[in-house]
């Protein structure tokens, strides 16, 4: 169900174009639009939740769904030999800035 306003929302429903890297049916996986790294991927569940905390417990399998998929991509992309980081900012003062829950994936260089 898709929120209203929500960017994110709007990729999912292909209202606003991404550069994908990962779909299934729970899950989109694209191109961060401001990469602070060589790799800068977003994963997001395709049902709408503000932030991590407001995933309901009876709900909360989506975050294995989500790590699976990024499992998928490091391992398809070599990233689980490079390394990599996963990154969840939650509510404005844990730095988040869009309100669809979402996992950056980062690896490689900084970019300046
Ligand atoms: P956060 O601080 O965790 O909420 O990060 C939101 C991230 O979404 C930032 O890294 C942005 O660069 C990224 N972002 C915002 N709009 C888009 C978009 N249209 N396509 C891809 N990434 C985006
Ligand atoms: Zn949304």
């Amino acid at each position: 169900m898709a929120s209203e306003n929500c960017i994110f929302c709007k990729i999912i429903n292909n209202q606003l174009p991404s550069t994908q890297v990962f779909e299934n049916e729970n899950v989109l996986a694209f191109k961060d639009i401001h990469p602070t790294h060589e790799t800068h991927y977003l994963f997001i569940p395709k049902k709408h939740y503000s932030r991590l905390d407001q995933i309901p417990d009876s709900e909360i399998s989506v975050m294995a769904d989500l790590y699976q998929a990024i499992n998928s991509v490091a391992k398809k992309e070599g990233l689980d030999q490079a390394g990599f980081k996963t990154v969840i900012h939650v509510g404005e003062g844990g730095g988040q800035v869009v309100f669809h829950l979402h996992i950056h994936l980062i690896s490689g260089r900084k970019l300046k």
